[in-house]
């Protein structure tokens, strides 16, 4: 997709009282509400990834979120919330584990999956009686969500299978045509998106890595969280082999940096080491390999290379642990060539 052409969405960051409306009259934020009260489509800033979101409650305005992510109808969406009251509207059943996981990480990158009120459209859920929820840690789209008055569904703004985006101009240079409004809150603070886990039938266990590790879920729980995807979990993009793609094909490694394989390689590094002769072009994510840092810059540095016209792009893997999982995760996805016709 050519950027300019099709930046042509109002990408605006006012907030209530903010002053910095975009030169537009009324309040930026507002406007973004109405549209979405109105069934339109808006993409917003969250603390993981920007988000492209719509009235959830209006199978019309979710309709058209699958439609502009390209995004196959299997794939059930994350609603967000506002606050913890309005849950009941989005779900029903909150067992124990989940009141537990919501005091300690609401608001948060923890998405939750549980049983659906009638009030959530199959179109949400691919047809599943559970649907997934979060309450995100971002004021722009929490008084967002609260200036519509409904829940918002919203997945990663960017066409399917593609890497997620973590600025404003990440959308816009995709998906800028065809949505209706883009709020800009800068740079996402986490950078991957959250961490989903499953309460609906007895024993927690973690649909997708992110940032609250298993380990962190464990403490607050008092049991083990199983880290595995069961077989009984549907199937979803964020759980196939190829996702969070770029154009560019990857090669993962750990240890030893392997030698340059061409003169258009780029090396992706987790931290700062030595680098052998050959590679075109080299990007660090942290300072000092912390994974919190790596994550916040992935995806970014990830869609800056694929504008390189490299060859290849070389990539470390993360210490399989802690967060580091969760980066695997995705550069594991990534990295995958099965299914290459995603998109
Ligand atoms: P995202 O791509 O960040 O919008 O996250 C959507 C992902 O959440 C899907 O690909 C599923 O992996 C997961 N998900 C959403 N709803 C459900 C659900 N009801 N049950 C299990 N996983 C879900
Ligand atoms: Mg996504």
């Amino acid at each position: 997709m050519d950027a300019t052409k099709n930046a042509d969405a109002q990408v605006t960051d006012g907030c209530p009282g903010d002053g910095r409306s975009g030169g537009e009259g009324a309040c930026a934020l507002e406007k973004a509400a109405d549209e979405l009260r109105r069934g339109g489509v808006v993409a917003f800033p969250t603390e993981t990834v920007y988000g492209l979101g719509a009235d959830a409650f209006n199978p019309k305005a979710v309709a058209r979120v699958f439609e502009i992510k390209q995004r196959p109808s299997f794939d059930p969406l994350i609603v967000h919330i506002d606050d913890r009251a309005k849950l009941s509207h989005v779900a029903l059943d909150v067992p124990p584990a989940a009141e537990k996981l919501m005091a300690a990480f609401w608001p948060g990158p923890l998405t939750i999956v549980l049983q659906k009120t009638p009030l959530i459209p199959d179109l949400v859920t691919s047809g599943l009686p559970t649907v997934a929820v979060r309450m995100p840690a971002h004021d722009m789209a929490l008084s967002l969500i609260r200036a519509c008055g409904v829940p918002l569904c919203a997945p990663s703004a960017n066409p399917f299978g593609y890497v997620s985006p973590t600025r404003a101009e990440h959308v816009v240079e995709q998906l800028g045509a065809l949505v209706d409004r883009v709020l800009d809150g800068g740079p996402c603070a986490v950078g991957i998106e959250s961490t989903i886990v499953d309460v609906t039938d007895g024993a927690p266990r973690i649909l997708r890595p992110g940032v609250i590790t298993a380990e962190a879920l464990s403490l607050v729980l008092g049991e083990d969280v199983c880290r595995r995807t069961s077989h009984r979990a549907p199937l979803a993009p964020g759980m196939l082999p190829r996702h969070y793609s770029p154009r560019v094909p990857i090669a993962l490694f750990e240890g030893t940096i392997p030698a340059a394989p061409g003169n258009a390689a780029g090396l992706l590094l987790q931290g700062p080491r030595e680098v052998p002769a050959g590679y075109a072009l080299v990007e660090v994510l942290s300072r000092n390999g912390d994974p919190a840092e790596v994550a916040h810059h992935l995806f970014a540095a990830l869609r800056q290379l694929d504008r390189k016209d490299l060859d290849i792009l070389v990539v470390e893997l993360a210490d399989e642990r802690g967060i580091g999982r969760a980066i695997n995760d995705r550069l594991r996805r990534a990295g995958c060539r099965d299914g290459a016709d995603q998109g």
